[in-house]
């Protein structure tokens, strides 16, 4: 069924398309860093100025430190080049009028960073037992059940009182790589546990759910496009549910990536969303 899709190659997809967007981890880089197609493709959309975007769900980091990072990785990727999840709680907290408000976050300094510049006030959920929203980021530097266990309890608390903590997550990703054959659970699994958890308590109430920023959802591809000031943007991933869903239900196209997660073979594209091309290579200059 796979033949049902059309090829296609880099050199197409820049010359059809006002700007590409570029997963992260699966297409440029995986666990042994980045590869020479990558390096040569970064240095080539560089060098003739075509609009691009590095979209990634990761939200441990902020931009600049990001850029940092692929650069480490011989990838010439400016800071303004790079659109991570975490990025979003800047429109979000401005749009839903919460600068000022105190916020739990679960994540690293560089998630608590973007926390701030989006105008929250940090709190510390150990030391404290309120705030109005909670902003799950990323499963790293804090101690994990003792975080969690005080984060629910301080939503309850409050629950019971009447009062509605706002559940704000930036990386829906479930799980995630760590190696060969090893992985971790990342942000995404961890708002899944406050949602069951919050369920118990209040079945059925709409209250539970976070509000999701990053790849499938709506407001990661809102950014992308504002940012590109067109919608004539292809969405280059390696993830069904996440890259090719997610464009894809934003009226953008997208392509599937087919060296990266996604064992292609596996693929009916009976169900699931369908990529507009398969691309085989992120290289095919001289
Ligand atoms: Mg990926």
């Amino acid at each position: 069924m796979k033949m049902s899709i059309p090829e296609v190659t880099i050199s197409q997809l820049i010359a059809s398309y006002d700007a590409l967007a570029l997963d992260a981890f699966g297409v440029l880089v995986d666990e042994s860093g980045a590869g020479e197609e990558s390096r040569r493709l970064i240095n080539h959309l560089n060098r003739i100025h075509k609009p691009y975007w590095i979209v990634t769900n990761g939200s441990s980091r902020e931009p600049a430190q990001m850029a940092a990072y692929y650069q480490r990785l011989g990838l010439a990727v400016p800071p303004g080049r790079v659109i991570t999840s975490g990025c979003l709680l800047m429109d979000y907290f401005k749009e839903q009028s919460l600068q000022g408000t105190r916020v739990a976050c679960l994540g690293t300094t560089g998630s608590r960073n973007m926390v701030e510049q989006a105008g929250g006030r940090l709190v510390d959920p150990l030391k404290e037992g309120s705030f109005d929203v909670l902003v799950v980021s990323n499963q790293t530097e804090y101690p994990f059940l003792e975080t969690i266990d005080a984060v629910i309890s301080a939503i309850i608390r409050q629950r019971d009182d009447g009062k509605v903590v706002r559940l704000v997550l930036t990386n829906p990703d479930l799980i995630y790589p760590k190696g060969k054959a090893a992985f971790g659970i990342t942000s995404g699994a961890i708002a899944l546990l406050i949602e069951q958890v919050l369920a118990v308590r209040y079945p059925g109430s709409r209250d539970n759910l976070f509000v999701r920023l990053g790849k499938p959802f709506a407001p990661i591809f809102k950014m992308l496009c504002s940012v590109a000031q067109t919608r004539n943007i292809v969405m280059i991933g390696d993830q069904i549910d996440t890259d090719i869903q997610g464009a894809r239900s934003y009226g953008l196209d997208a392509v599937l990536y087919t060296r990266g997660v996604t064992k292609i073979d596996t693929l009916s594209f009976a169900g699931e969303p369908r990529p507009n091309f398969l691309l085989n290579s992120l290289w095919d200059g001289e």
